[in-house]
């Protein structure tokens, strides 16, 4: 099998994996029992907490554990609307995440109003149209730091500083470029931050929320008193402590995720633009992570493709995972190239640490094939 599809999820790291062991086989108490044998679990909570919070430059009180980033998102909206219940207004764009959409979608039919700010045909957004979204009556920003399908980056200090300047909460959905790129929550000013572990090697099921110190939160999750009363519910040791070794193997080895998987990218990238003429990139060339690489192929239907891609042992996406079982085409690509059917033949590449060489050389071969097939 050749994994390319690392914005979707990643394999668990065996570090982490061992990390997590003792945690589901001898020490399976529950943190906030009375005697020592459960609440000696409190202090690992606490290192896997610090763990992240130093890889995302935040200290360990502002940040929480989820289950997800679905999650993460919720409750983050949830909270900034429920702290400025006159405002009824949100400004989003087209090009969030299924969680981030469906939430402001939801709450359009209980009576607010949202709007989905445009990207250009790059991918990139207008901090203009920011500043033109914004009214008095905004009560949150919701906008990405990186996107998923593309892997662009949107102007995160400059969207921060103009919310900072309007007196408007701003959440950043900071999933994809977590272990992949410099992330300091602090240094850019949001007031909240989503992660996901399993984008960077810890196992799904486990999230994490940046709140900054003095943002306010209100939790979505009622029950007792854990997370610092921001949610409730017993707490899945295993997996908070798989998250923070992730948090803490990414942080130790981020100096070196550029240079290893950007000229893997790269080659498969120029590889295929260079031999399959129907071959188109999406998003800007140099804004964007360095392990993701969207691709146009101008008349193939991606799904036939990708059927045919999995034959050959490779696994790439035709968008997010979370939409994969629709039918619905990219919301993604169909933002920024509206006019074109491209949002139907559209593939993501995503690379990651464990991928080599050989294996881009043999997806190059393997794609060329399907595509002839499917373009005769
Ligand atoms: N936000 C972004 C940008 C994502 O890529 C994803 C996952 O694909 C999520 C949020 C949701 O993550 P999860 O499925 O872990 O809730």
């Amino acid at each position: 099998m050749i994994y390319l599809d690392h914005n979707a999820t990643t394999p668990v790291l065996p570090e982490v994996v061992e990390a997590m062991l003792p945690y589901f086989k001898e020490e399976w108490g529950n943190p906030s029992s009375s005697y020592r044998f459960g609440s000696k679990l409190k202090t690992v909570i606490e290192v896997a907490r610090a763990q992240v919070a130093e890889l995302i430059g935040a200290s360990p009180g502002e940040v929480m554990f989820t289950s997800c980033a679905t999650e993460s998102n919720n409750a983050a909206i949830s909270a900034a609307l429920g702290a400025a219940p006159g405002k009824r207004h949100i400004v989003t764009s087209a090009v969030e995440h299924s969680s981030v959409l469906t939430y402001c979608s939801a709450m359009e039919k209980r009576g607010y109003r949202a709007t989905y700010l445009p990207v250009d045909r790059e991918g990139l957004l207008r901090t203009a149209d920011l500043e033109n979204a914004v009214t008095d009556d905004t009560a949150l920003v919701s906008l990405m730091w990186t996107n998923n399908e593309t892997g662009g980056l949107f102007p995160i200090a400059e969207i921060a500083e103009i919310c900072r300047s309007r007196g408007v909460l701003f959440h950043c959905d900071g999933v994809q470029p977590v272990g992949k790129a410099e992330v300091n929550v602090r240094q850019v000013g949001v007031d909240y931050a989503s992660l996901a572990g399993h984008k960077f090697g810890a196992p799904k099921g486990i999230g994490a929320l940046y709140v900054r110190r003095k943002a306010p939160f209100s939790p979505m999750l009622l029950g007792g008193h854990q997370e610092r009363g921001r949610r409730g519910g017993t707490e899945c040791v295993p997996l908070i402590v798989g998250m923070g070794k992730a948090a803490g193997l990414a942080r130790l080895r981020l100096p070196q995720y550029d240079s290893n998987v950007r000229p893997l990218r790269d080659t498969l990238e120029e590889g295929i633009l260079s031999t399959i003429p129907i071959a188109e990139l999406n998003g800007h060339k140099s804004q964007r992570l360095p392990n993701t690489s969207s691709i146009t192929f101008h008349g193939v239907d991606s799904e036939a493709l990708l059927v045919l891609l999995d034959k050959e042992g490779i696994c790439a996406s035709s968008g997010s995972a979370c939409l994969a079982d629709s039918d619905e085409p990219s919301h993604v690509v169909r933002a920024m190239k509206p006019d074109s059917a491209a949002s139907r033949q559209t593939i993501r590449f995503s690379l990651g640490t464990e991928n080599d060489a050989d294996q881009v050389d043999a997806t190059l071969a393997g794609l060329a094939k399907v595509v002839r097939m499917l373009d005769a």
